[in-house]
């Protein structure tokens, strides 16, 4: 960056807007926003690469190129609790020192993830539809729905000016858990004016609407009750709401329920402290399923996207502690494979196979919902907050470039913005310096 430019970031009002991950790549979110010399960070992620053994292989944003412009960021700020949203939070927060503001579920996430006192401290918990105020920015945290409980987008008032960061979203009307999108709110808000969206572009490609989290319990139920066997299920374990439906899904065709891996427990500790899973059945320890008849069985696990460690490649080489799978159980997977998981995935289903496993995926019916907006659930948002620009985020440049054509044809103003990019948005966003700055590969974790 040269001397003019972090000169003028230091000593004028912008605001300014400079992502050093999120923009350009699915994963490592990391958007830096700043006003007077003050800065704030929405998000700090984690992106993944896959090996050639297929192990994931963890990336996280470059803080030093906010260092070397003078940027000291004074706050982070989480939209909600995804790793590529806080999975950088364990190796960049003790670097930053600084106090990150999160929902509760989100909170709970790091928390568990951190084990520094010091840090924790520093860790506060928002409540949405509040404003908080950090140096020049007001910001309010506003509800929406995703594939995890507790996804705002941030509505954000700085410098004159009135910005909405979506975050990770979609329109779910019936999300199974958790509140659905602050829609009141957000009409309000654009009855206000927004003059800039920073806007998710995973699925801008995409027409039409997201499938509803509830129309997945709906199908999952009709696709579990007539299989004989065992059932085992593979998801993200983030996502409650499918975990929460598995086990309504096991209560209505009489299976016991039982949970593998370690982030699938912890995720389920959290609900329950959280009060999202009062009438949740039971589980049975993973020990005691060798006790149990096959077709009582519904197990639900991580590794839908091939891990290597995870308990579904365990189980498909036939080297898990307590659970032997026997040819014509049925493995169902309730995810989507994630872009360069798909030799691992191949590999995998092709282990399952070989053991006459017989294996349901988003194919076979409606295993999986995306957490992200396709075009009408966008168009909507955008009828509801007027914005007069767009910034594209949260995407590869192919999706990004998706989303810049829709806002166009919805006449709104719209570019791709990539990491180390910086932008003046005191008027039309402006691109006004571009550094190069590329994710950092960690070699071990
Ligand atoms: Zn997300
Ligand atoms: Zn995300």
């Amino acid at each position: 960056m040269q001397k003019t430019t972090q000169t003028l970031i230091k000593q004028s009002q912008g605001p300014f807007f400079m992502p050093l991950g999120g923009a350009g790549e699915i994963g490592a979110n990391f958007y830096l926003y700043g006003s007077n010399g003050y800065w704030i960070a929405v998000d700090c992620g984690q992106g993944f690469i896959n090996n050639t053994s297929g192990d994931p292989l963890v990336l996280i944003p470059d803080i030093r190129a906010a260092k070397v412009n003078g940027i000291t960021i004074q706050a982070i700020l989480i939209t909600h609790g995804h790793e590529d949203h806080i999975g950088a939070l364990p190796y960049l927060w003790k670097k930053l020192r600084c106090p990150v503001y999160a929902s509760p579920f989100a909170t709970e996430l790091i928390a568990s993830r951190i084990k520094d006192s010091r840090l924790l401290s520093q860790l506060h918990t928002i409540k949405a539809l509040n404003a908080y105020t950090f140096g020049p920015f007001n910001v309010e945290w506003i509800p929406v729905t995703h594939s995890i409980p507790e996804a705002h987008g941030l509505f954000i008032k700085v410098a004159g000016r009135t910005l909405y960061h979506t975050g990770d979203w979609k329109l779910d009307p019936e999300p199974v858990l958790g509140r659905t999108t602050a829609t009141k709110r957000l009409k309000a808000i654009g009855e206000q004016g927004v003059d800039v969206v920073i806007g998710d572009s995973t699925n801008a490609p995409k027409t039409g609407h997201s499938k509803s989290e509830g129309s997945v319990q709906s199908a999952l139920l009709d696709i579990i009750r007539p299989l004989p066997n065992r059932v085992i299920v593979t998801c993200f374990a983030s996502n409650l709401a499918r975990i929460y439906s598995l086990g309504k899904i096991a209560q209505q065709t009489n299976r016991h329920l039982s949970l593998l891996g370690p982030s699938m427990q912890r995720i389920l500790g959290i609900g329950r402290k959280l009060n999202y899973l009062k009438d949740f059945p039971e589980q049975v320890q993973p020990q005691e399923l060798g006790y149990l008849p096959r077709n009582e069985q519904l197990i639900i696990c991580t590794g839908s996207q091939g891990e290597p460690r995870a308990a579904l490649a365990r189980l498909a080489e036939g080297r898990h502690q307590f659970l032997e799978l026997e040819a014509g159980d049925h493995i169902i997977f309730s995810s989507q494979t994630i872009p360069g998981n798909e030799v691992a995935v191949a590999r995998l289903t092709e282990q399952l196979a070989a053991r006459n496993i017989q294996i349901l995926t988003d194919k076979d019916g409606l295993t999986h919902a995306s957490g992200h907006p396709a075009q009408d659930e966008i168009r909507q948002l955008y009828e509801w907050l007027r914005p007069k620009h767009l910034l594209a985020m949260h995407g590869e440049n192919y999706h990004q470039q998706a989303h810049c054509s829709f806002a166009t044809s919805l006449d709104i103003n719209a570019r791709s913005a990539r990491d180390g990019e910086l932008y003046d948005l005191s008027a039309a966003p402006k691109l006004i310096d571009a550094i190069e700055i590329p994710l950092i590969q960690l070699e071990n974790h």
